[in-house]
């Protein structure tokens, strides 16, 4: 099977009735691309930069950034290279910036929450961002984004250093996509209108799901209520997609199910444009892909939000596709 895998890394990624979907990759650092190059993915769909800020003292720098950011950009050679800013809080702590102790973390002050309001760290890392989008295929995505008037601050804060730059004679892409990652229900529920200002939605249902089902991600005791495959999920999911379409714009998912065989054929059915995963995911899920048919997919899909609980999603999937 390795070997039938093998083939398929500078295949594009085509269904059986000839359908493209892009198989991206998630990664952390730079490093990672090596990785993203010899699985063939076509592009990275979820940079997670908060790794840079991490197991340090102090904050980077607007320089080691920029470096981080370009090194990426280059190295993909003009395909996509989708970057969140900084995500942390919630699991992830940064001892330097001294935050209070919270009774909830995963509800509480966190990425964009916190980047609105330490703003001079935002405005680093967004110009940092935007000088590297000078060398390749750069998009910026925002994480945990719950209200619209969160992406419109984010996106006004960036816009200002945009001009800053220009002002300044630095070189800025006239053409960087900015996306918001889907991961809090209420930004699932009004799609509509988020499609209206953003770029593209990144589904982030690691996230989403926890939130969704009330259903700490880490917690093993209520593990039983993480359902990928519940049809409150796959709703949420087809909000999202056909909020994006109908506007124009793209959806993809970097969450775990995004590169999990059961949810593909679902995701395809669904009408998901992009698929960003682990890069070791990526050949089988080529793979998978070019087994089964769109329409056939469309049709599953269509058939499991109408079921009751994610085991009867899950049977009849595996039923379609799997066995
Ligand atoms: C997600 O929530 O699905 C996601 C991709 O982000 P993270 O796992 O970094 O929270
Ligand atoms: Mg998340």
């Amino acid at each position: 099977q390795k070997r039938e895998w093998a083939k398929l890394v500078h295949e594009a990624t085509t269904t059986k009735d000839g359908h493209h979907v892009e198989l991206a990759a998630n990664i952390g650092t730079p490093k990672d691309i090596e990785g993203v190059k010899n699985n063939g993915g076509e592009a990275v769909g979820l940079y997670r930069t908060e790794f840079l800020y991490m197991g340090r003292d102090q904050l980077p720098t607007e320089e080691e950034q920029f470096q981080a950011y370009k090194s990426v950009a280059e190295a993909m050679d003009g395909k996509p290279v989708v970057i969140r800013t900084l995500d942390i809080g919630g699991d992830k702590e940064l001892p330097y910036l001294d935050l209070p102790k919270e009774m909830n973390p995963f509800l509480g002050f966190r990425a964009i929450r916190l980047c609105l309001e330490q703003d001079d760290m935002f405005r680093t890392q967004l110009r940092a961002l935007l000088r590297a989008s000078a060398f390749g295929n750069i998009k910026i995505m925002f994480p945990m984004i719950a209200t619209l008037s969160e992406f419109r601050q984010a996106k006004q804060i960036l816009e200002q250093e945009r001009k800053g730059l220009l002002d300044n004679g630095t070189e800025v892409s006239d053409s960087i996509e900015i996306g918001i990652m889907v991961e809090i229900p209420s930004t699932a529920v009004m799609a509509e209108q988020f499609a209206k200002e953003v770029d593209f939605f990144s589904i982030g249902t690691n996230d989403l799901i926890q939130y969704t089902m009330a259903a700490d991600r880490m917690n093993e005791q209520v593990s039983y209520l993480y359902q990928p495959y519940n049809p409150a999920i796959l709703r949420l999911i087809k909000m999202v997609i056909d909020a994006s379409h109908k506007e124009g714009k793209w959806t993809g998912m970097c969450g775990e199910m995004a590169g999990d065989s059961v949810a593909i054929p679902l995701l395809l059915g669904l009408g998901l444009d992009e698929f960003s995963m682990s890069a070791t995911s990526i050949l089988p899920a080529r793979s998978q892909l070019a087994g089964i048919t769109k329409e056939a997919a469309e049709k599953v899909a269509q058939e499991a939000l109408h079921l009751n609980t994610a085991e009867e999603v899950k049977s009849l999937v595996e039923k379609s596709f799997i066995k």
